[in-house]
């Protein structure tokens, strides 16, 4: 018997509903329970691979290939499983497949309305994940606010779910964020009450509220919650900022809601808790020393939402090193200005993580040459790995117009070109090379090295890869291929031979990186920059660091 917990948000958006579920999920699996978790996305994209980061932060790539909503990766974090595509409904879905049905003529006869067709599909897209998961328990998160236009058919069809899998089975979560009047210092409950009151007024009245807050929440300001709000006393839950962010589940379970939610649901096949080994994870993060400083040189660094799993991944593999972590946030157009070259100096070791277009690829380009001469540890996510390639090609390889045909800028030499499988592919959604795809390690080499393994199995997003007519010329001038798709037909590792750690990989192995079971390629990284920290290797600017390359503005 499944049953379910729906999760929404009141106030404001960005207050970390997103953790909150995935902590749920976290507290529930430590009972024994098998849980799932599910994402309503209500914009009418079909899926956010085709939005701007800037828009929406980093594209999450599931094991099965959907290109999903960030949170996920905070799911499969949190709760340790691989989710699948099934996992993150938008509403662009809910449309496309009613629209297709009509015009199939299922519905013949009918008029096609909001309810009950669009809140049926997303019901059923509900009870799918709880038949297919055979989960005890699915968390639903809606994104968005309660209130938000476009999020009412989701927020009606999870009133509806809750009579259709009986009220015993099924709770509402609402979250929200207590501002601090900055005069007095004081936390204001009200807007917490103006959105149970929208959430009412829908129909749901929740069963727990999780106020969050940046100050220590204290108990009559909950009590005060739960009076208003008519929610039990101990169903309010404050929850302080914290700089940890994996101790949310600890601070929700000690403050009894892991008991509330079991009672509540009438989950009796719940066990006894057992986060010990969470605890110690979350211990070993506040013990850890001086952080490393590791660079991160993207295009959307502004936003660092936009690189959330390859953060996280860093963290994780500081923290297995037990060093805390310092990221510099490097814009490459920046580099390709003259400007934080100072910044790059300073660093440990430097990551250039997955992008598209050309802009700040000159930049990008600059920093892995920085790197390879000055034999700083690298690690090339997807792009990251082009980059790396392109960079050997011009200056070592002295093929000065390498590039990617991505980029359209005329060249002789795409080291990095269109896989031919893409040739004929219009449609920009969904249609990279998507999900995981097995990958066989030379041995001998860092990447082999790092996951002690010969064959891993890694997610992917991209529709370029490196170009086989170079594959020899690169291995003669010092470059390996420490990691080939199985049929030897695409490059999945390159690495740098004469150098302590310059590792590239086509796909993302921060998607696979957990908390407590970082990314081997991740760890072998920062385990070459603390080696390369203790060398105190002296530092050199390159020639072309502060003369200014690239326009900086072509595509995007
Ligand atoms: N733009 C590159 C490609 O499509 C890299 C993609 C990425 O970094 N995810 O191949």
């Amino acid at each position: 018997m499944t049953r379910y917990i729906f999760c929404t948000g009141g106030v404001v958006s960005s207050v970390g509903k997103g953790v909150v579920a995935a902590s749920i999920g976290r507290i529930l699996k430590a009972r024994g329970l098998k849980v799932a978790i599910m994402k309503l996305d209500p914009y009418l994209n079909v899926d956010p691979g085709t939005m701007n980061p800037f828009q929406h932060g980093e594209v999450f790539v599931t094991d099965d290939g959907a290109e999903t909503d960030l949170d996920l990766g905070h799911y499969e974090r949190f709760i340790d499983e691989s989710l699948t595509r099934d996992c993150n409904v938008t509403a662009g879905q809910i449309y496309a497949e009613i629209i297709a049905k009509e015009r199939r003529g299922d519905f013949l006869g009918a008029t096609i309305q909001v309810i009950p067709h669009v809140t049926n599909e997303i019901k059923s897209r509900i009870v799918r994940v709880g038949e297919e998961s055979k989960a005890d328990v699915v968390i639903v998160e809606v994104g968005g606010t309660v209130g938000d236009i476009e999020g009412l058919p989701f927020i009606e069809a999870l009133r509806q779910l809750r009579m259709d899998v009986g009220r015993r089975h099924a709770m509402y979560v609402h979250v929200t964020w207590l501002p601090q009047i900055g005069a007095t210092g004081e936390l204001k409950t009200k807007p917490t009450q103006h959105s149970v009151a929208e959430l009412r007024g829908t129909g749901i009245r929740p069963h727990v509220i999780v106020a969050r807050s940046d100050m220590p929440v204290e108990r009559d300001l909950l009590d005060k919650i739960a009076l208003f709000c008519d929610v039990d006393k101990q169903a309010v839950i404050g929850l302080e900022t914290t700089k940890y962010l994996y101790e949310v589940p600890l601070m929700l379970e000690d403050a009894g809601l892991g008991d509330y939610i079991v009672k509540r649901l009438r989950l009796k096949e719940a066990k006894k808790p057992d986060l010990n080994d969470w605890r110690k994870m979350v211990d070993r993060m506040k013990r850890v020393k001086a952080p490393i400083r590791i660079a991160i040189v993207g295009k959307y660094v502004a936003l660092k939402d936009a690189y959330m799993s390859v953060k996280e991944a860093l963290y994780s593999a500081a923290v297995a090193a037990g060093r805390d972590i310092d990221i510099e946030w490097i814009y490459s157009g920046d580099l390709e200005a003259g400007k934080d070259w100072d910044k790059l100096a300073g660093v440990h070791g430097i990551v250039v993580p997955g992008g598209f277009g050309y802009r700040g690829i000159e930049g990008k380009i600059m920093a892995a040459r920085y790197a390879r001469e000055n034999k700083i540890p690298y690690l090339g996510l997807c792009l990251g790995m082009q980059v790396m390639c392109i960079e050997f090609a011009r200056n070592v390889l002295t093929l000065e117009d390498a590039n990617s045909s991505e980029f359209e800028t005329p060249s002789e030499h795409y080291v990095i070109d269109l896989m031919p499988d893409q040739r004929q592919i219009r449609d920009l959604g969904g249609t990279m090379r998507l999900g995981v795809y097995p990958c066989a390690l030379d041995e001998h080499t860092k990447a082999a090295e790092s996951y002690q393994t010969s064959r891993v199995l890694e997610r992917h997003r991209h529709r370029f890869e490196f170009n086989n007519t170079y594959r020899q010329k690169f291995i003669e001038a010092g470059m390996q291929f420490s990691g080939l798709s199985p049929d030897k037909r695409l490059v999945e590792i390159a690495e740098v031979d004469d150098h302590p750690f310059m590792v590239g990989s086509q796909f993302h192995p921060e998607f696979t990186s957990r908390p407590n079971k970082p990314n081997p390629l991740f760890e072998g990284f920062i385990n070459a920059a603390v080696e390369h920290e203790h060398s105190g290797a002296p530092i050199k600017l390159l020639s072309v660091a502060s003369s200014g390359h690239g326009n900086g503005s072509h595509g995007d």
